[in-house]
């Protein structure tokens, strides 16, 4: 255990002591270490937010006593006798299988307890803790069990650590994709149509077309072909995929059409692999890459949806390059080529690339053949050495059975990692369906399967593209680019005339009139993150002009001309 972890762990036990010098009524549930800090669960008490200062205030009391943290063994009876208050305690000793039992006694507090601890509470900075919130929680998890009353704390080395994840926090609550969906109108759940499910609102709407618009460009530019398949089709070929059998959980239930059934697709590569083999294929043909904007369906426990990033629908920019042995190397490099560009253009520039290859001490543990395998993983080892310069991390054992592959994760702007792009090799349906084509000497091969999905869910990316930019999108992204304000009534001609002329250019713009002050239509704009906020009265209109706020920062006039100008070359390069 860490020396931070035996802190945590001591502190736990420092706020057991605290509530029951202050509650001696409560009784004691447990109290581990958690990842930032601690918890210890109560029953028989009540405490409010407010209580917590309070606690807090006992609690550097006792670390200032310096109390030191004892281990003793003692038999079961004994310990029975120790805890016969407290009702959670005995339950947990009958657990214990062995006749020694261990508890830490420090103070005038005993606590069931294996360790270890600290020796001395005087390790404890009393400035670098704090009791953060409180919770209801079942003893022992189990919905059976009376709920407790969790008290949660954060710890860290110093009182410096402790404001500085404070502050990360409240920064990532700020920058909470749920929020700022809901406060720019980009998209909602609703119970009565189910849990996980998201509705776009127009604006979140424009947003995703537009940068499913732009992803499909670029594959479309880079020799990509685009296809479309439904969204159900029979058991029969989840049966032979190998979905029914491997990926049953992530599915949901059959649906019963002429008798019979079918399922809502986890993946889309089935209906392209059928596409392939509809005709027979020759060399010439290939690299075939196939790219579909395809909505999957995938169950999610309920505890595990988390808004856009973690939904129950969801749509890849998946593709499936089928391609011969020694076109795959090519074929890697291409999609890593493209995921650089298109999270470039995107602004999240960082991007770390991970290998996942076979364990190399149990290569029989894989389907394929050795040399299919050898040769995947060398063309993507080769990819990455010739792209990234900046290396890539390798996990020996962290292919699946049927592929080894890359992961991309890209950091976001407060250096959280999200893994997003995948780039994968496929031995297993290539077999499963029995895909071939005529090579140069006229005999039939296997081809190479490739699946690559680069913004991956394009949900997922979208939650984490909201929290990475606070919602203040590239203009190119915005789903409105400008909002024109008149004055007065009296340049409400005017602004019309502007609204058309932009119109015409494809420029997205809002034409506001109605009623609100001048000033609290920009604080609104801005509030709703438009980039352009365009202001027009008498003297904008003498001189065919207006006058341009963008995100904030006055520019003063400029003729209608120029800024469409500036506009379209703004959406044309995409913000590089
Ligand atoms: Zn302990
Ligand atoms: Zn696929």
């Amino acid at each position: 255990m860490s020396e931070m972890e035996k802190k945590r762990h001591s502190l736990a036990h420092i706020l057991a002591e605290a509530v029951k010098e202050l509650y001696p009524q409560a009784t004691l549930g447990m109290g581990p270490a958690t990842e930032n800090g601690f918890y210890y669960d109560f029953d028989n008490i009540t405490i409010r937010e407010e209580d917590l200062s309070r606690i807090e205030e006992k609690m550097r009391e006792i670390i200032e006593k310096g109390v030191k943290f004892e281990k003793k063994i003692v038999t079961k009876e004994e310990a029975r006798k120790l805890f016969s208050n407290e009702p959670y305690k005995l339950e947990l000793i009958k657990e214990i299988e062995s006749n020694e039992v261990s508890v830490y006694k420090s103070g005038k507090f005993t606590d069931l307890c294996e360790g270890p601890h600290i020796k001395n509470s005087k390790e404890i900075d009393p400035e670098s803790f704090k009791l953060d919130r409180t919770a209801g929680a079942y003893f022992k998890g189990s919905e059976n069990n009376p709920m407790l009353q969790r008290i949660y704390g954060l710890a860290f080395s110093s009182k410096k650590e402790l404001q500085e994840f404070i502050e990360k926090r409240e920064e990532a609550e700020r920058r909470d994709h749920r929020k700022i969906g809901k406060d720019l109108g980009l998209f909602m759940f609703d119970e009565e149509v189910g849990q996980g499910l998201p509705l776009y609102l127009p604006k979140g709407a424009m947003l995703r077309h537009l940068l499913m618009e732009f992803a499909m460009d670029t594959y479309l530019q880079n020799g990509y072909e685009i296809v479309s398949t439904p969204h159900i089709a029979r058991e029969d070929l989840w049966e032979r995929s190998g979905h029914l059998k491997f990926y049953k959980d992530d599915m949901y239930g059959p649906l019963s059409v002429d008798e019979k059934n079918y399922r809502l697709k986890p993946m889309n590569c089935p209906f392209h692999v059928k596409m392939y083999n509809s005709a027979t294929r020759s060399y010439r043909e290939l690299p075939i890459r196939w790219a579909e904007m395809g909505t999957v369906y995938r169950y999610e426990k309920s505890g595990e949806l988390h808004g856009l990033t973690r939904p129950r629908a969801f749509t890849q920019d998946d593709a499936h390059i089928i391609c011969q042995k020694d076109q795959l190397k090519e074929e890697i490099l291409g999609a890593l080529r493209i995921t650089d560009y298109i999270y470039n253009a995107l602004g999240m520039k960082d991007l770390i690339f991970k290998l996942s290859v076979r364990d190399p001490d149990n290569p029989d543990n894989y389907f394929g053949k050795d040399d299919d395998w050898k040769e995947a993983e060398n063309s993507l080892k080769e990819a990455l050495s010739s792209f990234s310069s900046s290396g890539y991390e390798l996990d020996e054992g962290g292919a699946a059975f049927y592929a080894p592959k890359i992961d991309i994760d890209a950091i976001d702007a407060m250096g959280r990692k999200w893994q997003l792009s995948t780039i994968q090799i496929d031995f297993n349906l290539p077999y499963r369906f029995e895909m071939s084509y005529i090579d140069k000497e006229g005999k039939e091969k296997t081809p190479f399967m490739i699946h690559r999905a680069l913004l991956g869910s394009i949900e997922r990316f979208l939650g984490v593209y909201i929290e990475h930019t606070k919602g203040k999108f590239p203009a190119w992204l915005s789903p409105e680019q400008a909002w024109i304000i008149p004055v007065s009534e009296k340049s409400n001609d005017y602004a019309a005339e502007i609204h058309e002329k932009l119109r015409k250019n494809r420029i997205r713009t809002v034409l506001k009139k109605e009623g609100e002050t001048l000033s609290k239509t920009i604080r609104n704009g801005e509030m709703q993150k438009i980039p352009f906020l365009l202001v027009v009265g008498e003297k904008e209109k003498e001189e065919g002009s207006v006058s341009v706020r963008y995100h904030g920062n006055d520019e003063g006039m400029v003729s209608l001309e120029n800024f469409i100008e500036r506009l379209k070359k703004e959406t044309m390069i995409k913000g590089l």
